[in-house]
């Protein structure tokens, strides 16, 4: 009887069977429930043998029972193989990519020094496209705080920002996700020290992921912290500073990571990067947020995050920095 009705809960038609069942076991039904079975099975002349219908009709629930279960699993199994592939394909694409990246040891002085392309002198200020938020245009700093929520304190004059050495990183106040960026920036015209510590700042997409700022005019230091590097994961494809003092330009594209219901990542962020116009990040693949001398995993974080510059202790200055928002796309 279990068994039976286990059947009748898998199959709908439940209703002819269990009337006729009831008959069987000696309940008091009419013939109506033998007649509705024989008809259900397209053989009327079963209406009196109850016997006969009971077994067909058994083996038709049963049946129909066995074939919608093999069509679930035959789709569970293809959707399972669908998923399972796509995150082989996911993990293997990243894995080449960071491959790439782990061949070298963090900051490994050793890592080749990209060549040096004159990028010719600088220009007059890129207008910003009319789809474009400005987030500075030379006057004041409304559309930036500091990363406590506070006013930002670094100083404005003649056109551009400074940063005040101490007075820490400064943000946006507006978030974003993909986007494509536009920076100017200039560093100090006299020589602060070497290294890592000549004009030193960064821009941060995200708050999390830094295209480095340096003056690396005839100033050299471990190529995954140099100027248009990826901090501590890809070094610049070349070196196209320009003499320090000069303006020098940025034009990133960035598509944020992605990240699934569980906050694991499901793809990686993304960043080409032009210096002063020359092709310097090649659509890279991030490792994850930046890091000094460490490369952190990624964690998941918002869809949208402010655009953070960095205070690194130099008197770098920024000026005409414009943004345009990029679709979420299925890439
Ligand atoms: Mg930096």
């Amino acid at each position: 009887m279990f068994l039976l009705f286990m059947i009748d809960i898998l199959y709908p038609s439940g209703e002819l069977i269990l009337p006729y069942l009831l008959r069987c076991k000696g309940f008091a039904v009419d013939n109506h429930s033998c007649i509705l079975c024989a008809l259900h099975l397209r053989q009327p002349q079963l209406v009196n043998n109850p016997g006969k219908i009971l077994i067909l009709m058994i083996q038709e629930k049963y049946m129909r029972g066995i074939f919608t279960l093999v069509v679930i699993a035959i789709v569970a199994f293809i959707l399972a193989g669908t998923f399972s592939c796509q995150g082989d394909r996911s993990m293997v694409k990243k894995s080449q990519a960071w491959d790439l990246v782990n061949k070298w040891k963090i900051h490994d002085p050793d890592r080749p020094q990209p060549p040096v392309v004159n990028p010719g002198p600088s220009g007059p200020p890129v207008p910003s496209p009319s789809d474009s938020i400005v987030l500075f245009d030379g006057k004041n700093l409304s559309l930036w705080e500091d990363t406590k929520g506070q006013p930002a304190r670094w100083k404005v004059e003649d056109g551009y920002m400074e940063v005040v050495k101490k007075t820490g990183d400064i943000r946006s106040k507006q978030k974003f996700g993909n986007c494509q960026l536009h920076v100017e920036w200039a560093v100090p015209a006299e020589v602060e020290g070497e290294g890592q510590d000549r004009g030193n700042s960064g821009v941060f997409p995200m708050a999390l992921y830094e295209i480095q700022v340096l003056d690396c005019y005839q100033n050299q230091t471990y190529p995954d912290g140099m100027t248009a590097a990826v901090y501590g994961q890809y070094p610049h494809l070349v070196n196209a500073c320009r003499p320090r003092g000069e303006w020098q330009t940025y034009d990133i594209i960035f598509h944020r990571p992605r990240f699934g219901v569980d906050g694991g990542l499901t793809r990686p962020a993304t960043m080409t990067v032009f210096h002063n116009g020359i092709l310097v990040q090649d659509n890279v693949e991030l490792t994850g947020p930046m890091g000094h001398k460490v490369r952190p995993p990624y964690e998941a974080h918002p869809d949208k995050l402010p655009l953070l510059l960095q205070d690194h202790g130099n008197s770098v200055r920024f000026c005409n920095i414009w943004i345009r928002e990029l679709p979420e796309t299925n890439e």
